[in-house]
């Protein structure tokens, strides 16, 4: 058994086998062989199954998320079968008398290195699909099928990285856990995890990837951040008990199911979830969440290969909408930009991109996209009741530039007759530390506030969310965090705006009783979490005097 740790993102535990979403290139060996027509076979041989792979996975793409996402399938066994690709394999094992292995890792590090150098940025992005395919040919020459795609068994993903796109395009039923040898507990990729009830282990290191196989068997315990390979008996017989007593701890709060998030002096408050896209509206519902207090609209973006069209996006905001039946339902406006690349916005390289072009900026300079986006918003406004917010505001001015558009957009479809819902109500989130000093400016402009506190922590605290190697500075109980919260809640009470937190600390349970007596109205928290904070609201005694 060997014991790997890092940092545990959400807390539950799973035992399988473990499968290695990306190969490393770098455990690829050189080997001298004599018989370079055998070698020239093996490669034919993967690249075969590689093509009947892709198109199994194209044919899965195409019925789960449309032609436009599967075609990039298609492409890739167009690459399968390019001649330049092919002649240099065949040129390396012949000239250098080595194995296939190294002859396609070479031949995808050089063809990648070209493509990444080229000025077009369509040419540039060939560069991950030349490594894709490779590491596929690659994966069938040692019988290593890396990634969950190959797998029918559900398996634990283990990673270099996750890009928020990466973990969105997974398989969510074949994924027991997430183990990723880097990244940060903020990450979108932590936070998608703990929407989608997996646990997670981050930060674990290089040298974990490098001591695993496909296959091995193993155990993720999301709470302490420990990754059991190879687990002996009694190690497995304490984590399985463990397992249990979670799993009965998780069925406890179950039946937490339709009671009020009232404190034991009556004050009750609103519990709402968090979700990344319309296929999570499962896990908020049977949580039992009161509403969406975050819908985190850019996913719609980083699904798509380009802008998604104002009629896509009515379809998903009236599918979010209907089903929450009339519950309230707050979709915040794009959020592009610092984490959330999508190469079709074509945005510049910034040296600090959380503090660039990203959010509310890129709307206010764009207005054909942020109209888009309004315009199918207000059109869905009406099977449901929608709430819009809009994420990185710092200043009055923008509030106002916004609110302007907003009443643009609303002209417009009254003159061309297009219905929307009389009363929206209109929010910021609080995530700057300019926004919660000025919050006493802001609130009368809005109905209500969201303190978005990933954001408000990383720029309060000038620590980069992305960076694992700062977490210790990044207190997020600092005095400093909650008592801009504080403000922002009396500012937002003073002129009659609701406030609530969606960022992850609204979910920390230390701190329930503290936002309570804040007067926080809302929690918006991944949807997991909403009866653990139930439970939490239920023990509060706000008579008492404060803990
Ligand atoms: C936040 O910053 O707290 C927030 C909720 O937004 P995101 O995590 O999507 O940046
Ligand atoms: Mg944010």
């Amino acid at each position: 058994m060997t014991v790997f740790s890092g940092k545990g993102v959400y807390g539950a535990i799973a035992i399988g086998k473990l499968s290695i979403f990306k190969k490393n290139d770098t455990t690829i060996k050189r080997m001298h062989v004599e018989d370079t027509e055998a070698e020239k076979a093996r490669v034919e041989a993967a690249k075969t199954a590689a093509c009947e792979q892709l198109q199994a996975i194209y044919e899965k793409a195409l019925k789960e998320v449309g032609e436009t996402n599967a075609q990039i399938f298609e492409i890739h066994m167009m690459m399968l079968e390019d001649e330049d690709y092919n002649e240099s394999i065949a040129n390396i094992i012949e000239t250098q008398k080595v194995n296939a292995e190294y002859a396609v890792a070479v031949t995808a590090d050089n063809f990648a290195e070209m493509f990444s150098s080229m000025d077009d940025a369509y040419m540039q992005a060939r560069a991950t699909d030349v490594k894709d395919i490779s590491n596929r040919i690659i994966a069938n020459l040692t019988g290593n099928i890396s990634g969950a795609a190959a797998s029918e068994e559900s398996m634990i993903i283990c990673a270099d990285d996750l890009a928020p796109s990466e973990t969105v395009s997974l398989d969510k039923d074949k994924v027991l856990a997430f183990v990723t040898a880097h990244g940060s507990s903020n990450s979108h990729t932590a936070i998608l995890a703990r929407n989608m009830n997996i646990p997670a282990v981050i930060g674990v290191g290089d040298a974990f990837l490098q001591a695993i196989q496909n296959g091995m068997e193993a155990i993720v315990d999301g709470f302490t951040g420990e990754i059991f390979v190879d687990p002996d008996e009694e190690t497995k017989a304490r984590l399985l008990e463990k397992q249990q007593k979670d799993l009965e701890q998780k069925r406890l709060l179950q039946e937490l199911k339709g009671k009020k998030n009232i404190t034991k002096d009556g004050t009750e408050i609103q519990i709402y979830a968090n979700i990344g896209g319309v296929d999570h509206i499962g896990a908020v519902l049977m949580n039992d969440a009161g509403g969406i207090g975050l819908f985190r609209s850019e996913f719609l973006y980083l699904e798509n290969s380009d802008y998604p069209t104002e009629e896509q996006q009515f379809l998903a905001y009236k599918r979010v909408l209907e089903s929450m039946a009339g519950k309230k339902v707050i979709i915040r406006t794009l959020d592009i930009g610092a984490d959330k690349q999508v190469d079709y916005f074509n945005l510049k390289k910034e040296d600090n991109p959380a503090m660039g072009y990203r959010a509310i900026r890129i709307c206010l300079t764009r207005p054909d996209i942020f109209k888009t986006q309004l315009r199918a918003l207000y059109r869905a406004s009406v099977y449901g009741n929608l709430g819009i917010m809009f994420p990185m505001i710092t200043s009055v001015s923008e509030v106002q530039k916004v609110l302007e558009i907003c009443k643009t957009v609303r002209e417009e479809l009254q003159a061309e007759q297009i219905p929307y819902a009389e009363k929206i109500e209109l929010g910021i989130m609080i995530e700057t530390p300019a926004a919660a000093i000025i919050s006493d400016q802001l609130a009368p402009l809005v109905d209500f506030f969201s303190v978005g506190t990933n954001d408000l922590t990383q720029y309060t605290l000038a620590c980069d969310r992305q960076n694992p190697d700062i977490e210790s500075f990044c207190d997020t109980h600092h005095e400093a965090i909650l008592r801009l919260i504080a403000w922002s809640a009396k500012n937002a009470h003073e002129h009659g705006a609701w406030i609530g937190i969606c960022g992850e600390l609204a979910a920390d349970t230390s701190l329930t009783e503290r936002f309570l007596r804040m007067g926080i109205d809302e929690l918006s928290v991944s949807p997991t979490f909403v009866l653990k904070v139930r439970d939490a609201v239920r023990k509060v005694d706000l008579r008492t005097k404060e803990n």
